[in-house]
């Protein structure tokens, strides 16, 4: 473990143009523009690759591929009231494509024992065939599935506590026991999927848990969600990699929705995902989902990356609420020794 962490990123991430819009390039700005300020926390910062179009096809079919290509090659245009593709959308999730594949390919051959991989477009929303939410191709879900075909893991898990389900990564994984799917977020809320009784289907029944929160939910429900459900879960599936899927729009300052995590709330997330995956001797890292006020958003990057890479393991002054208990009641059937 004495490789530093890294951080996958791509100038590509700032020609997806959409426009005004929440989701813009001032994010990506932000967000560099805190991490220059604390020398990057360590990390060892790469340029993402584009993905490989075998690698991608393996989520998405060539015909969405290829739809989002010919719409960027035109100049662009709205692929749903939500969803914008431009003339650099393509490149840019190319690239944010490739970068979540490259911390995959890092994390499991040993280079780097943690990271981040901060690209725009983000991903979870997006299905195999269907861009939505802003997403066009689901980052995450492509570098979990890279994971499973090219390194032969057998279990993966990945915690998505962007304050949106993350439908897309739901749904492509929903019968795969080999990826365990954790989602954390508010509802009601877009996109309206993801309720508690959603818990995967076929093989995959137990591998999905969706826990979603009213909206005003904060630090002690988030940290306890974490803490005392997604935890011991990770203990007991004892995955191979860890993966986060990262937004950071459950902050308070989010224009987006209505939970009121914090800094110090993303840090002490990051803090008990780094300490499990520390405890199992996996790697974990990150990839950037959404966050959209832009100053609570770069400093809740920083502090997420912060305890990832070691420099801020100290513990923090969010309590650990217990308000876990039906979630772990509903998975008794699947997971009988946590309840
Ligand atoms: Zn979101």
């Amino acid at each position: 473990m004495s490789a530093a962490p890294v951080l996958l990123h791509h100038p590509s991430s700032l020609d997806h143009d959409t426009g005004a819009h929440p989701e813009q390039p001032a994010r990506i700005v932000a967000i560099e523009r805190e991490l220059v300020s604390r020398d990057y926390l360590g990390f060892e910062r790469v340029g993402s690759p584009a993905v490989e179009r075998s690698v991608l096809e393996a989520v998405h079919p060539a015909r969405h591929i290829e739809l989002i290509e010919r719409v960027a090659a035109r100049g662009g245009a709205r692929i749903d009231a939500d969803t914008v593709v431009s003339a650099g959308s393509f490149t840019a999730a190319q690239h944010g494509c490739g970068g979540a594949v490259s911390l995959v390919d890092r994390l499991l051959d040993g280079r780097a024992p943690t990271g981040f991989s901060i690209h725009r477009p983000p991903g979870h929303h997006a299905a195999a065939e269907r861009a939505m939410g802003f997403c066009l191709f689901n980052n995450i879900a492509v570098a979990a599935r890279h994971a499973l075909d090219a390194h032969g893991l057998e279990r993966v898990m990945i915690v998505d506590w962007d304050v949106h389900h993350g439908n897309g990564t739901n749904d492509l994984f929903h019968a795969e026991p080999r990826v365990l799917f954790c989602s954390i977020h508010q509802s009601p809320l877009y996109p309206g999927t993801g309720p508690a009784s959603d818990v995967g289907s076929g093989e995959g029944r137990g591998f999905t848990v969706n826990m979603p929160v009213a909206p005003g939910s904060g630090d002690r429900e988030f940290r306890s969600l974490v803490d005392h459900v997604v935890v011991p879960l990770a203990r007991a599936y004892a995955p191979q990699l860890l993966l986060i899927s990262a937004g950071f729009d459950a902050h308070a300052d989010d224009p987006l929705a209505d939970c009121r995590v914090t800094d110090d709330g993303y840090a002490a997330m990051a803090r008990s995902l780094r300490g499990v995956a520390d405890e199992l001797e996996v790697p974990v890292g990150a990839v950037l989902e959404g966050g959209y006020a832009l100053d609570a958003l770069a400093r809740s990057v920083a502090a997420t990356m912060a305890v990832l890479g070691g420099v801020a393991l100290t513990e923090d002054g969010v309590g650990v609420a217990d308000v876990s208990g039906q979630a772990l009641e509903r998975l008794a059937d699947f997971w009988p020794g946590l309840a």
